[in-house]
Order: structure tokens, then sequence, then C-alpha cells
């Protein structure tokens, strides 16, 4: 069933999430402005218990379940910041939370969610048989899966960080976030366009595998083979099949940028050296863009998405280290 989401269902997502989602803060950032000439602040998702914003999505969602449903448990076959929130979330409710995953995702991060006390259950060699394995236990056993983007709820909670952003600077011009499946700008730009049309959106993937990017510019969703990236939370496909988010992006995005590995690395750095916050990459592109002067026009008020900061220590090190060496 396609339903079109409103503004009205972002508003209604922010009260149902209150209790497990705390507002962000947001952080006028002086060098960012001085570089740029425009007022920058950064709107730090990266201060979630999970680490990332899609918190507010899986919320939101599993939130809207109906009690019996609750009951029967959730699945998701993401084991990066969709299925951390979605084992947090259901650890809050007390649900049962299974994420399933190929035998090919990597033991720290399973150990993460083991921890949060979902279920994991490992199926096949790769993502597809792991989402296939999802749609069994719904079958099976009755767990509800929670799409990590293309779903009308996880849109309204990710919107959420639309309405912080306006109770905080009403006269924002410009918003700057990263794109992958398009859930995160797809509620920016209804929360933004619906109360400003004016608000400029920008959305930002890497050049290695921007599978959203590449379908706006095919008029349709295409398929992209996965390449190495720091941006790896960007990573993935938007469905062939997919029902919102490709339409939303369409209507609400008013660029899209792609951003280089060297680049990703440099707003790395450049948030750790100026702000002290070791970030991911997915989540230091918008950063990057704003750096490189990738961004058409950026004058008025800016607001960055700093989307979470799940990335390995060491990882986060060797980006640094690369980019301070060059
Ligand atoms: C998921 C994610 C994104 C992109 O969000 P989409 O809704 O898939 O476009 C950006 N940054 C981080 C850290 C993420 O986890």
């Amino acid at each position: 069933m396609i339903m079109n989401v409103t503004i009205h269902d972002i508003w209604k997502a922010r009260k149902r999430t209150s209790q497990i989602v705390k507002k962000t803060p947001f952080l006028y950032s002086s060098v960012l402005s001085d570089v740029t000439g425009a007022s920058v602040y950064l709107k730090l998702e990266n201060f979630h218990e999970t680490g990332a914003f899609k918190l507010r999505g899986a919320a939101n969602k599993i939130l809207s379940l109906t009690v019996d449903e609750q009951k029967r448990g959730v699945t998701t076959f993401s084991t990066g910041n969709h299925g951390l929130a979605v084992a947090y979330v259901a650890k809050q409710l007390g649900i049962r939370a299974v994420i399933c995953i190929s035998n090919r995702v990597p033991k720290a991060k399973v150990e993460r969610i083991r921890r949060l006390g979902a279920e994991i259950e490992v199926f096949g060699h790769g993502q597809d048989d792991a989402e296939k394995r999802c749609y069994q236990l719904q079958e099976e056993q009755g767990l509800t899966v929670i799409k990590p983007f293309d779903d009308p709820y996880v849109i309204a909670g990710q919107g959420t960080i639309g309405l912080e952003l306006l109770e905080d600077l009403p006269d924002l011009d410009m918003v700057v976030a990263g794109l992958s499946g398009g859930g995160l700008i797809s509620g920016l730009g209804l929360a933004l366009k619906s109360t400003h049309p004016g608000i400029q959106v920008i959305g930002v993937s890497m050049e290695h595998g921007a599978v959203m990017y590449e379908s706006l510019k095919a008029g349709k969703p295409v398929i992209l083979d996965e390449q190495e990236t720091l941006a790896d939370s960007l990573l993935g496909g938007i469905g062939l099949d997919n029902q919102y988010t490709f339409r939303m992006v369409q209507q609400y995005m008013d660029q899209a940028i792609l951003v280089s590995e060297e680049e990703i690395a440099e707003g790395m750095a450049y948030i750790f050296e100026n702000h002290r916050m070791a970030v991911e990459g997915a989540a230091a592109v918008g950063v990057a863009a704003l750096l490189r002067k990738k961004i058409g026009k950026p004058n008025g008020n800016i607001a960055v998405v700093i989307s979470g900061c799940n990335v390995d220590i060491s990882a986060h090190l060797n980006a640094v280290q690369k980019y301070i060496s060059h």
C-alpha cells in the first residue's frame, strides 16, 4: 500500500518517539563559516545513543506497530546503523529483534548488535541472502521487517531532524546531508520544504557507488556494484521496486554532489581537528563538499547534518593519517 508521507506524519513521529529519541545538539561552526563565507551550523546526529540518526526512523516505525505485532517481534537485515537502531529500540520496548546477517559480516559488528540483546541469524553469503531470510521470518514467525529507508514511518522519523532544525534556526536557508537510500533526504526535504519551500536541500554521496545519484540520472532505480569506501554507511542499493524515497528525493532535493575518498578523509580530519569529534565517513561528506566548494552559492544559514559516528577507531585514525600525510 502506497501512502503519501506528509508533514503531519513527521509531527506525529516527533510525539511518538519522544521517549526514545532525544533532541540532538546544534552547533555553530565558526571555522566552517570563515571558510565558506556563510553561517554554518552542525546538526550533531552522532550524539544519539546508537551513534546515528537511524534511531529516529526505527523508533517511529516500531512504535507504530500494533501491540500484537510488537509482541511477535521485528527483524531486519542491516548490520550497520539501522540494525543497531532496531536492536536498541526493541530492547527499550522489551520486544524480540532478529538481525539477519550473511557469514561475511565482521565479528566486531555482530558483537555490538548482540550486546544490545538482539538475536543474530546467520544465513547465506551476502546481503541478498540475509534479506531473503528476513522475509522468511516474517512468513514463518510473524516478525515485522523493518526496512532501512523505503518506508513512510522511517521517512517521517528521519524528518524529525527537520523540525529540530527549524526550532533552533527558523531562518535556515540550506541543509546539507548524506544521501544513500534517501530516507534522510526525503524526511528532511519534506519537513523543511513544507514549512519554507525556499530552503535548499543538498544531498552528498561518495563517488564510489552512488546508487541514488545514478538512479536519478537514469530516471529510474539502477543497480551498481559495491566498492570500498570510507563512507560505508552510504553503501547499498535503493531497491528496484523503490516505492517512496526515489520519488521524494526527486521532488525535494535541489542538488546532488559527489565527493572522493580523499575528500571524505579530509572532512573526517577537519571535524576531528576543529571540533574534536571522531565521526564516520558517511557523516563527513557534507563538510567535505563545503570545504571543496562543491555546493552552489553557499550563503545565509547552512545546516550540515553530521549523521553518525560508528567507525572503528583504527579506521578513523587511518583516514585522518592518510589525509595528513598527503
Ligand atoms: C544511513 C546513513 C546515511 C544515509 O541515509 P539514507 O536514508 O540511507 O539516505 C547517512 N549517514 C549515516 C551515518 C547513515 O547511517
